[in-house]
Protein backbone atom coordinates (compact mmCIF):
# COMPACT_ATOMS: atom_id res chain seq x y z
CA UNK A 1 0.00 0.00 0.00
CA UNK A 2 1.46 3.89 -1.32
CA UNK A 3 2.26 5.90 1.82
CA UNK A 4 2.01 9.41 1.38
CA UNK A 5 4.66 11.22 3.38
CA UNK A 6 4.93 15.02 4.78
CA UNK A 7 6.63 17.49 3.33
CA UNK A 8 8.94 19.68 6.11
CA UNK A 9 11.55 21.87 5.46
CA UNK A 10 12.15 20.43 2.26
CA UNK A 11 12.40 16.69 3.11
CA UNK A 12 9.57 14.05 2.37
CA UNK A 13 9.01 12.83 6.14
CA UNK A 14 7.10 9.92 7.71
CA UNK A 15 4.58 11.30 11.01
CA UNK A 16 6.64 11.33 14.18
CA UNK A 17 4.08 9.06 15.86
CA UNK A 18 4.27 6.32 13.03
CA UNK A 19 1.11 6.33 12.35
CA UNK A 20 -1.36 6.38 9.25
CA UNK A 21 -4.67 6.77 8.31
CA UNK A 22 -6.68 5.22 4.98
CA UNK A 23 -7.59 7.06 1.97
CA UNK A 24 -10.53 5.81 -0.26
CA UNK A 25 -11.36 6.08 -3.23
CA UNK A 26 -15.11 6.80 -3.65
CA UNK A 27 -16.00 5.69 -6.99
CA UNK A 28 -15.23 2.10 -5.45
CA UNK A 29 -14.87 2.52 -1.73
CA UNK A 30 -11.63 0.91 -2.22
CA UNK A 31 -8.18 2.30 -0.12
CA UNK A 32 -6.01 4.40 -2.78
CA UNK A 33 -3.41 5.09 -0.55
CA UNK A 34 -2.39 6.02 3.16
CA UNK A 35 -1.75 9.37 4.63
CA UNK A 36 0.31 10.33 8.05
CA UNK A 37 -2.00 10.80 10.94
CA UNK A 38 0.50 13.91 12.20
CA UNK A 39 -0.07 15.74 15.59
CA UNK A 40 1.29 18.41 16.97
CA UNK A 41 4.87 17.11 16.89
CA UNK A 42 5.11 17.38 13.23
CA UNK A 43 3.15 20.95 13.28
CA UNK A 44 5.74 22.30 15.59
CA UNK A 45 8.62 21.05 12.93
CA UNK A 46 6.94 22.20 10.81
CA UNK A 47 6.38 25.37 11.81
CA UNK A 48 10.15 25.73 12.79
CA UNK A 49 10.68 25.00 9.68
CA UNK A 50 8.44 28.05 8.05
CA UNK A 51 9.62 30.56 10.49
CA UNK A 52 13.42 29.83 9.76
CA UNK A 53 12.56 30.05 5.93
CA UNK A 54 10.47 33.47 6.85
CA UNK A 55 13.68 35.67 6.37
CA UNK A 56 15.27 33.89 3.03
CA UNK A 57 11.86 34.00 1.38
CA UNK A 58 10.65 36.97 2.39
CA UNK A 59 14.12 38.86 1.38
CA UNK A 60 13.41 37.68 -2.26
CA UNK A 61 12.40 40.44 -4.70
CA UNK A 62 9.11 40.28 -5.70
CA UNK A 63 10.12 39.22 -9.82
CA UNK A 64 11.74 36.35 -8.03
CA UNK A 65 9.22 35.42 -6.07
CA UNK A 66 6.36 36.01 -8.92
CA UNK A 67 8.83 33.60 -10.44
CA UNK A 68 9.29 30.68 -8.42
CA UNK A 69 5.23 30.86 -8.61
CA UNK A 70 5.36 30.64 -12.50
CA UNK A 71 7.81 27.78 -12.09
CA UNK A 72 5.46 25.85 -9.76
CA UNK A 73 2.70 26.45 -12.01
CA UNK A 74 4.50 24.88 -14.91
CA UNK A 75 5.76 21.89 -12.85
CA UNK A 76 1.99 21.08 -12.44
CA UNK A 77 1.20 21.51 -16.18
CA UNK A 78 4.47 19.50 -16.91
CA UNK A 79 2.51 16.21 -15.10
CA UNK A 80 -1.31 17.56 -16.12
CA UNK A 81 -2.31 13.93 -16.67
CA UNK A 82 -0.97 13.13 -13.46
CA UNK A 83 -2.31 16.12 -11.69
CA UNK A 84 -5.93 15.10 -13.17
CA UNK A 85 -6.56 11.42 -12.50
CA UNK A 86 -5.03 11.48 -8.59
CA UNK A 87 -7.54 14.68 -8.27
CA UNK A 88 -10.39 12.40 -9.99
CA UNK A 89 -9.42 9.44 -7.94
CA UNK A 90 -9.40 10.90 -4.68
CA UNK A 91 -12.34 12.69 -5.09
CA UNK A 92 -14.77 10.96 -7.25
CA UNK A 93 -15.33 13.73 -9.37
CA UNK A 94 -15.61 13.19 -12.74
CA UNK A 95 -12.13 12.93 -14.73
CA UNK A 96 -13.49 15.61 -17.33
CA UNK A 97 -14.20 18.15 -14.71
CA UNK A 98 -10.80 17.86 -12.76
CA UNK A 99 -9.64 18.16 -16.65
CA UNK A 100 -11.78 21.13 -17.29
CA UNK A 101 -12.14 23.04 -13.89
CA UNK A 102 -9.93 22.03 -11.20
CA UNK A 103 -5.92 21.31 -12.20
CA UNK A 104 -6.42 24.09 -14.77
CA UNK A 105 -7.86 26.40 -12.38
CA UNK A 106 -4.78 25.70 -10.09
CA UNK A 107 -2.35 26.58 -12.63
CA UNK A 108 -4.34 29.43 -13.36
CA UNK A 109 -4.39 30.86 -9.51
CA UNK A 110 -0.44 30.34 -8.98
CA UNK A 111 0.00 32.55 -12.23
CA UNK A 112 -2.69 35.02 -11.66
CA UNK A 113 -0.72 35.98 -8.00
CA UNK A 114 2.26 35.89 -9.87
CA UNK A 115 1.62 38.73 -12.09
CA UNK A 116 -0.81 40.44 -9.56
CA UNK A 117 2.17 40.87 -7.37
CA UNK A 118 4.05 43.15 -9.50
CA UNK A 119 1.34 45.85 -9.36
CA UNK A 120 0.56 45.44 -5.24
CA UNK A 121 1.63 48.01 -3.10
CA UNK A 122 0.77 50.25 -0.47
CA UNK A 123 -0.70 53.76 -0.34
CA UNK A 124 0.69 57.42 0.30
CA UNK A 125 -1.33 60.70 1.27
CA UNK A 126 0.00 63.74 1.72
CA UNK A 127 -0.72 66.94 3.94
CA UNK A 128 -0.06 70.13 5.11
CA UNK A 129 -0.74 69.40 9.02
CA UNK A 130 0.63 65.94 9.05
CA UNK A 131 3.28 65.55 6.08
CA UNK A 132 4.17 62.98 3.70
CA UNK A 133 2.89 59.61 5.12
CA UNK A 134 3.30 55.89 2.91
CA UNK A 135 1.95 52.61 4.10
CA UNK A 136 4.02 49.87 4.04
CA UNK A 137 2.78 46.36 3.40
CA UNK A 138 5.09 43.46 4.99
CA UNK A 139 4.20 39.50 4.94
CA UNK A 140 2.95 38.49 8.27
CA UNK A 141 5.18 35.67 8.96
CA UNK A 142 4.80 32.20 8.24
CA UNK A 143 1.03 31.12 8.09
CA UNK A 144 -1.55 28.39 7.86
CA UNK A 145 -3.66 27.06 5.45
CA UNK A 146 -6.30 24.87 5.96
CA UNK A 147 -8.46 23.72 2.87
CA UNK A 148 -11.51 21.26 2.00
CA UNK A 149 -11.93 18.03 -0.15
CA UNK A 150 -14.42 19.19 -2.37
CA UNK A 151 -11.62 21.55 -4.73
CA UNK A 152 -8.81 19.96 -3.43
CA UNK A 153 -5.80 22.01 -5.73
CA UNK A 154 -7.94 24.63 -6.64
CA UNK A 155 -8.61 26.08 -3.10
CA UNK A 156 -5.11 24.41 -1.66
CA UNK A 157 -3.30 27.06 -4.52
CA UNK A 158 -5.62 29.42 -4.14
CA UNK A 159 -4.06 30.13 -0.20
CA UNK A 160 -0.69 29.28 -1.17
CA UNK A 161 -0.21 31.35 -4.29
CA UNK A 162 -0.82 34.83 -2.70
CA UNK A 163 0.82 33.81 0.56
CA UNK A 164 4.05 32.78 -0.86
CA UNK A 165 3.70 35.51 -3.60
CA UNK A 166 3.30 38.39 -0.52
CA UNK A 167 6.62 36.79 1.07
CA UNK A 168 4.70 34.55 3.55
CA UNK A 169 6.30 31.09 4.46
CA UNK A 170 3.00 28.25 4.47
CA UNK A 171 2.54 25.26 6.53
CA UNK A 172 -0.29 23.79 4.91
CA UNK A 173 -2.67 20.94 5.34
CA UNK A 174 -5.25 19.81 2.84
CA UNK A 175 -8.16 17.64 3.66
CA UNK A 176 -7.59 14.24 5.33
CA UNK A 177 -10.07 12.95 2.35
CA UNK A 178 -8.33 13.99 -0.65
CA UNK A 179 -4.16 14.05 0.19
CA UNK A 180 -3.26 13.40 -3.20
CA UNK A 181 -2.72 16.57 -5.32
CA UNK A 182 -1.14 18.35 -2.21
CA UNK A 183 1.01 15.96 -2.21
CA UNK A 184 1.89 15.54 -6.06
CA UNK A 185 2.15 19.42 -5.70
CA UNK A 186 5.24 19.41 -2.67
CA UNK A 187 7.22 17.60 -5.36
CA UNK A 188 6.71 20.08 -7.81
CA UNK A 189 7.50 22.54 -4.88
CA UNK A 190 11.01 20.61 -4.05
CA UNK A 191 12.13 20.14 -8.01
CA UNK A 192 11.74 24.52 -7.89
CA UNK A 193 14.30 26.85 -6.32
CA UNK A 194 11.90 27.76 -3.33
CA UNK A 195 13.88 27.71 -0.31
CA UNK A 196 13.38 24.76 2.48
CA UNK A 197 10.83 25.30 4.25
CA UNK A 198 9.20 27.98 2.41
CA UNK A 199 6.48 25.82 1.83
CA UNK A 200 5.46 22.90 4.19
CA UNK A 201 2.53 20.31 4.19
CA UNK A 202 1.67 17.89 6.65
CA UNK A 203 -1.22 15.50 6.42
CA UNK A 204 -3.60 14.24 9.04
CA UNK A 205 -7.14 14.77 11.03
CA UNK A 206 -8.54 18.17 11.48
CA UNK A 207 -9.71 17.61 15.00
CA UNK A 208 -5.68 16.89 15.42
CA UNK A 209 -3.32 18.45 12.84
CA UNK A 210 -5.77 20.77 12.25
CA UNK A 211 -6.31 22.15 15.28
CA UNK A 212 -2.86 21.86 16.42
CA UNK A 213 -2.18 24.73 13.58
CA UNK A 214 -4.57 26.87 14.93
CA UNK A 215 -3.76 26.72 18.20
CA UNK A 216 -0.52 27.08 17.19
CA UNK A 217 1.50 30.80 18.13
CA UNK A 218 3.86 30.52 15.19
CA UNK A 219 1.48 30.76 12.87
CA UNK A 220 0.19 34.69 12.68
CA UNK A 221 -2.40 33.66 9.93
CA UNK A 222 -4.94 30.78 9.61
CA UNK A 223 -6.50 31.43 6.16
CA UNK A 224 -9.28 28.35 6.44
CA UNK A 225 -11.93 26.52 3.88
CA UNK A 226 -14.66 23.97 5.17
CA UNK A 227 -17.57 24.04 7.02
CA UNK A 228 -19.17 27.11 8.94
CA UNK A 229 -18.64 24.58 12.35
CA UNK A 230 -14.90 23.66 11.80
CA UNK A 231 -14.45 27.25 11.18
CA UNK A 232 -16.01 28.79 14.81
CA UNK A 233 -13.93 25.85 15.92
CA UNK A 234 -10.38 27.56 14.68
CA UNK A 235 -11.64 31.02 15.53
CA UNK A 236 -12.01 29.80 19.34
CA UNK A 237 -9.01 28.56 18.73
CA UNK A 238 -6.73 31.34 16.67
CA UNK A 239 -8.54 34.61 18.68
CA UNK A 240 -6.97 34.58 22.25
CA UNK A 241 -3.79 34.43 19.56
CA UNK A 242 -4.87 37.60 18.19
CA UNK A 243 -4.11 35.49 14.59
CA UNK A 244 -5.32 37.28 11.06
CA UNK A 245 -8.32 35.03 10.23
CA UNK A 246 -10.12 34.53 6.77
CA UNK A 247 -12.25 31.94 6.64
CA UNK A 248 -14.27 30.77 3.73
CA UNK A 249 -17.25 28.56 4.79
CA UNK A 250 -20.68 26.97 4.02
CA UNK A 251 -23.31 27.93 1.69
CA UNK A 252 -27.33 27.90 0.87
CA UNK A 253 -27.26 29.38 -2.00
CA UNK A 254 -30.48 30.67 -4.05
CA UNK A 255 -31.03 30.53 -7.72
CA UNK A 256 -33.55 32.89 -8.65
CA UNK A 257 -35.43 32.87 -11.42
CA UNK A 258 -37.42 35.66 -13.13
CA UNK A 259 -40.27 35.25 -15.88
CA UNK A 260 -38.78 37.62 -17.80
CA UNK A 261 -35.71 35.82 -18.26
CA UNK A 262 -33.28 34.17 -21.13
CA UNK A 263 -35.55 30.74 -20.24
CA UNK A 264 -32.98 28.20 -22.32
CA UNK A 265 -29.90 29.80 -20.53
CA UNK A 266 -31.40 29.84 -16.91
CA UNK A 267 -32.46 26.48 -17.17
CA UNK A 268 -29.37 24.85 -17.97
CA UNK A 269 -27.13 27.10 -15.80
CA UNK A 270 -29.76 26.02 -13.33
CA UNK A 271 -28.70 22.03 -14.15
CA UNK A 272 -24.97 23.03 -13.70
CA UNK A 273 -25.33 25.13 -10.57
CA UNK A 274 -27.48 22.30 -8.64
CA UNK A 275 -25.45 19.63 -9.87
CA UNK A 276 -21.68 20.13 -11.35
CA UNK A 277 -19.51 18.46 -8.82
CA UNK A 278 -22.09 16.36 -7.71
CA UNK A 279 -22.86 19.54 -5.96
CA UNK A 280 -20.27 19.27 -3.79
CA UNK A 281 -19.25 22.86 -4.20
CA UNK A 282 -19.91 26.15 -2.13
CA UNK A 283 -21.70 28.11 -4.51
CA UNK A 284 -24.02 25.74 -5.80
CA UNK A 285 -27.54 26.92 -6.14
CA UNK A 286 -29.52 24.50 -3.92
CA UNK A 287 -32.32 26.78 -3.63
CA UNK A 288 -34.43 27.23 -6.93
CA UNK A 289 -36.97 30.09 -6.69
CA UNK A 290 -38.75 30.40 -9.76
CA UNK A 291 -41.42 33.19 -10.58
CA UNK A 292 -44.78 31.68 -10.72
CA UNK A 293 -45.69 32.21 -14.78
CA UNK A 294 -42.71 30.27 -14.89
CA UNK A 295 -42.99 27.97 -12.68
CA UNK A 296 -44.78 24.83 -13.69
CA UNK A 297 -42.68 24.89 -17.54
CA UNK A 298 -39.11 25.49 -15.38
CA UNK A 299 -39.83 22.50 -13.05
CA UNK A 300 -41.05 19.99 -15.18
CA UNK A 301 -38.03 20.85 -17.78
CA UNK A 302 -35.48 21.06 -15.35
CA UNK A 303 -36.39 17.58 -13.79
CA UNK A 304 -36.24 16.21 -17.21
CA UNK A 305 -32.64 17.08 -17.87
CA UNK A 306 -31.76 16.50 -14.11
CA UNK A 307 -32.89 12.74 -15.34
CA UNK A 308 -30.69 12.44 -18.10
CA UNK A 309 -27.18 13.60 -16.45
CA UNK A 310 -25.43 10.34 -16.17
CA UNK A 311 -24.53 9.02 -12.81
CA UNK A 312 -21.19 6.52 -13.65
CA UNK A 313 -17.38 6.04 -13.49
CA UNK A 314 -15.50 9.17 -13.13
CA UNK A 315 -13.35 7.66 -15.57
CA UNK A 316 -16.04 7.33 -18.47
CA UNK A 317 -15.86 10.86 -20.92
CA UNK A 318 -19.68 11.19 -20.50
CA UNK A 319 -20.17 10.74 -17.16
CA UNK A 320 -21.27 13.95 -15.56
CA UNK A 321 -22.12 12.92 -11.87
CA UNK A 322 -19.76 11.17 -10.49
CA UNK A 323 -18.95 9.39 -6.39
CA UNK A 324 -19.61 11.58 -3.27
CA UNK A 325 -16.94 12.16 -1.31
CA UNK A 326 -17.12 9.45 1.65
CA UNK A 327 -19.49 6.51 3.23
CA UNK A 328 -20.24 8.77 5.74
CA UNK A 329 -21.31 11.73 3.17
CA UNK A 330 -23.00 9.58 1.09
CA UNK A 331 -25.09 8.37 4.16
CA UNK A 332 -25.98 11.91 5.03
CA UNK A 333 -27.20 13.48 2.08
CA UNK A 334 -29.66 9.79 1.70
CA UNK A 335 -30.37 11.39 5.52
CA UNK A 336 -31.59 14.84 4.26
CA UNK A 337 -33.40 13.11 1.26
CA UNK A 338 -35.52 11.02 3.49
CA UNK A 339 -35.88 14.42 6.27
CA UNK A 340 -37.36 16.29 3.04
CA UNK A 341 -40.46 13.81 2.68
CA UNK A 342 -40.76 14.21 6.54
CA UNK A 343 -40.95 18.00 6.02
CA UNK A 344 -43.27 17.55 3.39
CA UNK A 345 -41.39 17.52 0.47
CA UNK A 346 -42.33 15.92 -3.00
CA UNK A 347 -38.93 14.04 -4.68
CA UNK A 348 -39.85 14.87 -8.11
CA UNK A 349 -36.74 12.48 -9.21
CA UNK A 350 -33.72 11.16 -8.06
CA UNK A 351 -33.70 10.43 -4.05
CA UNK A 352 -31.97 7.69 -4.39
CA UNK A 353 -28.28 5.98 -4.39
CA UNK A 354 -27.48 4.89 -8.01
CA UNK A 355 -25.89 1.36 -8.58
CA UNK A 356 -22.77 1.92 -10.90
CA UNK A 357 -21.75 -2.03 -12.66
CA UNK A 358 -18.34 -2.64 -12.74
CA UNK A 359 -15.27 -1.51 -11.08
CA UNK A 360 -17.78 1.56 -9.42
CA UNK A 361 -20.27 -1.36 -8.15
CA UNK A 362 -19.31 0.00 -4.22
CA UNK A 363 -19.16 3.39 -5.17
CA UNK A 364 -20.90 5.93 -3.27
CA UNK A 365 -23.32 7.58 -6.07
CA UNK A 366 -26.68 9.54 -5.67
CA UNK A 367 -28.87 10.15 -8.06
CA UNK A 368 -29.39 14.36 -9.02
CA UNK A 369 -32.32 14.99 -6.65
CA UNK A 370 -35.37 17.83 -7.38
CA UNK A 371 -37.76 18.36 -4.39
CA UNK A 372 -40.72 20.09 -4.19
CA UNK A 373 -43.11 21.90 -1.65
CA UNK A 374 -40.71 22.84 1.01
CA UNK A 375 -41.23 25.96 3.29
CA UNK A 376 -38.25 28.23 3.72
CA UNK A 377 -37.74 27.27 7.44
CA UNK A 378 -37.64 23.37 7.39
CA UNK A 379 -34.00 22.27 7.61
CA UNK A 380 -33.79 20.54 4.20
CA UNK A 381 -33.80 24.61 2.96
CA UNK A 382 -31.91 26.07 6.06
CA UNK A 383 -29.02 23.54 6.06
CA UNK A 384 -26.24 22.66 4.21
CA UNK A 385 -26.41 19.35 2.52
CA UNK A 386 -23.48 19.45 -0.17
CA UNK A 387 -24.85 16.95 -2.51
CA UNK A 388 -26.58 16.20 -5.59
CA UNK A 389 -30.02 17.62 -4.16
CA UNK A 390 -31.75 20.98 -4.67
CA UNK A 391 -35.05 22.40 -3.27
CA UNK A 392 -37.33 24.05 -6.08
CA UNK A 393 -40.18 26.81 -5.06
CA UNK A 394 -42.37 29.28 -6.54
CA UNK A 395 -42.37 33.06 -5.93
CA UNK A 396 -44.99 35.74 -7.04
CA UNK A 397 -43.03 39.33 -6.47
CA UNK A 398 -39.53 40.50 -6.06
CA UNK A 399 -39.79 41.27 -2.36
CA UNK A 400 -40.90 37.91 -1.81
CA UNK A 401 -37.63 36.36 -3.81
CA UNK A 402 -35.56 38.56 -2.03
CA UNK A 403 -37.18 37.56 1.37
CA UNK A 404 -36.71 33.70 0.60
CA UNK A 405 -33.00 34.29 -0.85
CA UNK A 406 -31.88 35.90 2.53
CA UNK A 407 -33.65 33.87 4.75
CA UNK A 408 -31.23 31.43 6.25
CA UNK A 409 -28.16 31.78 8.32
CA UNK A 410 -25.79 31.89 5.13
CA UNK A 411 -24.60 34.50 2.60
CA UNK A 412 -22.07 33.36 0.19
CA UNK A 413 -23.69 33.32 -3.25
CA UNK A 414 -26.55 34.35 -5.18
CA UNK A 415 -27.81 34.11 -8.85
CA UNK A 416 -30.76 36.58 -10.25
CA UNK A 417 -32.18 35.62 -13.44
CA UNK A 418 -33.82 38.22 -15.37
CA UNK A 419 -33.71 40.44 -18.32
CA UNK A 420 -34.66 43.83 -16.37
CA UNK A 421 -31.24 44.97 -15.75
CA UNK A 422 -33.19 48.11 -13.15
CA UNK A 423 -34.38 44.82 -11.35
CA UNK A 424 -31.30 42.88 -11.41
CA UNK A 425 -29.17 45.93 -10.03
CA UNK A 426 -32.29 46.33 -7.15
CA UNK A 427 -31.91 42.85 -5.99
CA UNK A 428 -28.24 42.57 -5.81
CA UNK A 429 -28.26 45.73 -3.84
CA UNK A 430 -30.65 43.76 -1.34
CA UNK A 431 -29.45 40.66 -1.45
CA UNK A 432 -27.25 39.73 1.61
CA UNK A 433 -24.18 37.54 -0.14
CA UNK A 434 -20.96 37.97 -0.69
CA UNK A 435 -20.90 37.42 -4.29
CA UNK A 436 -23.96 37.52 -7.06
CA UNK A 437 -24.23 36.67 -10.45
CA UNK A 438 -26.89 38.48 -12.59
CA UNK A 439 -27.76 36.06 -15.62
CA UNK A 440 -24.61 33.40 -15.00
CA UNK A 441 -23.14 31.10 -12.34
CA UNK A 442 -19.66 30.49 -11.33
CA UNK A 443 -18.10 33.08 -13.00
CA UNK A 444 -14.95 34.25 -11.77
CA UNK A 445 -12.57 37.79 -12.27
CA UNK A 446 -9.89 36.64 -9.70
CA UNK A 447 -9.19 39.87 -9.29
CA UNK A 448 -12.56 40.26 -7.43
CA UNK A 449 -13.03 39.83 -3.91
CA UNK A 450 -14.32 36.56 -2.39
CA UNK A 451 -16.44 35.10 0.08
CA UNK A 452 -19.17 35.24 1.86
CA UNK A 453 -21.50 37.29 4.83
CA UNK A 454 -23.29 36.14 7.70
CA UNK A 455 -21.93 32.84 9.08
CA UNK A 456 -20.89 31.60 5.30
CA UNK A 457 -17.44 34.05 5.36
CA UNK A 458 -15.61 36.35 7.49
CA UNK A 459 -12.96 38.11 5.02
CA UNK A 460 -12.57 38.28 1.60
CA UNK A 461 -10.01 36.17 -0.55
CA UNK A 462 -8.84 36.69 -3.98
CA UNK A 463 -6.97 39.65 -6.21
CA UNK A 464 -5.37 42.16 -3.81
CA UNK A 465 -7.62 41.33 -0.66
CA UNK A 466 -5.87 38.31 -0.70
CA UNK A 467 -2.44 39.99 -0.86
CA UNK A 468 -3.74 42.39 2.12
CA UNK A 469 -4.31 39.65 4.10
CA UNK A 470 -1.22 37.68 3.89
CA UNK A 471 0.81 41.71 5.14
CA UNK A 472 0.25 44.24 8.01
CA UNK A 473 -0.02 47.55 6.94
CA UNK A 474 2.88 49.70 8.60
CA UNK A 475 2.67 53.95 8.03
CA UNK A 476 5.45 55.82 8.15
CA UNK A 477 5.40 59.62 8.45
CA UNK A 478 7.49 61.87 7.05
CA UNK A 479 7.21 65.37 9.15
CA UNK A 480 8.34 68.45 7.41
P1 LIG B 1 -14.42 20.65 7.04
O1 LIG B 1 -14.71 21.90 7.77
O2 LIG B 1 -14.83 19.36 7.61
O3 LIG B 1 -12.85 20.51 6.77
C1 LIG B 1 -12.11 21.53 6.12
C2 LIG B 1 -10.67 21.43 6.56
O4 LIG B 1 -10.60 21.75 7.94
C3 LIG B 1 -10.05 20.04 6.41
O5 LIG B 1 -8.71 20.15 6.05
C4 LIG B 1 -10.19 19.48 7.82
O6 LIG B 1 -9.24 18.49 8.11
C5 LIG B 1 -9.93 20.73 8.65
N1 LIG B 1 -10.47 20.68 10.01
C6 LIG B 1 -11.52 19.96 10.48
N2 LIG B 1 -11.68 20.18 11.80
C7 LIG B 1 -10.73 21.06 12.17
C8 LIG B 1 -10.40 21.71 13.40
N3 LIG B 1 -11.07 21.47 14.52
N4 LIG B 1 -9.37 22.58 13.41
C9 LIG B 1 -8.68 22.85 12.29
N5 LIG B 1 -8.94 22.27 11.10
C10 LIG B 1 -9.95 21.39 11.03
O7 LIG B 1 -15.03 20.88 5.60
P2 LIG B 1 -15.08 19.84 4.41
O8 LIG B 1 -16.12 18.82 4.73
O9 LIG B 1 -13.70 19.41 4.07
O10 LIG B 1 -15.59 20.77 3.21
C11 LIG B 1 -16.93 21.05 2.97
C12 LIG B 1 -17.30 22.41 3.51
O11 LIG B 1 -16.42 23.39 2.96
C13 LIG B 1 -18.70 22.85 3.12
O12 LIG B 1 -19.32 23.44 4.22
C14 LIG B 1 -18.45 23.88 2.03
O13 LIG B 1 -19.47 24.84 1.87
C15 LIG B 1 -17.19 24.51 2.50
N6 LIG B 1 -16.52 25.19 1.41
C16 LIG B 1 -16.54 26.54 1.38
C17 LIG B 1 -15.95 27.23 0.34
C18 LIG B 1 -15.95 28.73 0.29
O14 LIG B 1 -15.21 29.28 -0.52
N7 LIG B 1 -16.73 29.41 1.11
C19 LIG B 1 -15.33 26.51 -0.69
C20 LIG B 1 -15.33 25.12 -0.63
C21 LIG B 1 -15.93 24.46 0.43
Amino acid sequence: MKRLKNYIRGFFQPPISGAYLPDYEPATGEVLCELPDSDERDIEAAVTGAQAAFPVWSGWSEAQRAGALQAIADGIEARFDEFVYAESDDTGKPVSLARSLDIPRAIANLRFFAGLLQGFGGESYQSTAAGYSYVLRLPVGAIGAISPWNLPLYLFTWKIAPALAAGCTVVGKVSELTPLTATLLAEVIDATTLPKGAFNLVHGLGAKTGAAMAAHPGLTAITFTGGTETGRRIALAAAPLFKKLSLEMGGKNPYLVSADTDYDAALETALEAAFRNQGEICLCGSRIYVEKPLYDRFRSDFVERAKTLKVGDPRESDTRQGALISAGHFEKVLRYIELAKDEGGRVLCGGEPVKVAGRCSDGWFVAPTVIEGLPLECRVNQEEIFGPVVSITPFEVEEEAIRLANGTRYGLAATIWTQDLGKAQRMAGCLDFGVVWINGWMLRDLRTPFGGMKESGLGREGGYEALRFFTEPKSVTVGR
